[in-house]
């Protein structure tokens, strides 16, 4: 696979769908990946990564941005409340808004630093124990908080489980943004951006398809 395959897909699903081209944004993943991949994708032309660490993205991007010029960077890993100021100075926007305490450190920081990152609330659809998000039942009440603290949220993000149809997480997701008036939804990775776009998507995460398997250890 490459960049270009994956963005003919997605622009077929766009299609396939009745949506508008250019609807759907592709976050290039880059997490773990040698530098040389990472520049070869800038090289084509993309210019939206995701990083799921905020060390990993502050040890690379800050140099390619110098090199590259403006980047568009998402956080789409788990924030701790510690790393919240370097992920609002480094990032554009943070896919991993989760709980109170967190959004209310946003909060206070967005005060502080004069701006704030584009936030999307996690929903931990799946209900799984050991993932990050909102439980569904919490999430209306969770994003109406965090609106009421003028917190810029976006949308809705969610990681389905490995071994469940995702189409049906996607759905919960899609429904859970309509009736809080969000209009974004990040959602779709490399197995399954496709269905993700037929069900609404606006931010697909894809790693793995553009730049290969991930080089671990
Ligand atoms: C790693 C990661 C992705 C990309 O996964 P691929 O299967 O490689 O496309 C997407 N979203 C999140 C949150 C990730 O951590």
């Amino acid at each position: 696979m490459s960049l270009q395959n994956i963005k003919d897909s997605i622009s077929k699903a766009e299609g396939d769908a009745g949506r508008a081209a250019g609807s759907v944004t592709l976050i290039a993943v880059s997490k773990v990946q040698p530098n040389d991949r990472v520049a070869t994708v800038l090289n084509e032309g993309q210019r939206c990564f995701g990083e799921n660490k905020v060390q990993e993205a502050a040890g690379k991007w800050p140099d390619f941005r110098e090199q590259f010029g403006e980047i568009d960077l998402h956080l789409i890993g788990p924030l701790q409340t510690n790393k919240a100021r370097q992920a609002v100075e480094l990032f554009d926007a943070i896919h991993s808004v989760d709980r109170p305490k967190l959004a209310k450190t946003l909060a206070r920081l967005a005060q502080e630093v004069g701006h704030c990152p584009d936030l999307f609330v996690q929903v931990n659809t799946g209900e799984e124990d050991q993932k990050a998000g909102i439980m569904p039942a919490d999430a209306d009440s969770f994003i109406a908080e965090c609106l009421a603290m003028d917190l810029p949220i976006k949308g809705l993000m969610c990681i389905p489980p490995v071994n469940e149809e995702p189409s049906l997480h996607f759905a919960l997701l899609g429904k859970i943004a309509a009736r809080n008036g969000l209009t974004g939804l990040s959602m779709g990775m490399s197995g399954d951006f496709e269905r993700a776009i037929a069900l609404g998507a606006t931010h697909v995460r894809v790693g793995s398809a553009i730049f290969g398997a991930r080089v671990t250890g």
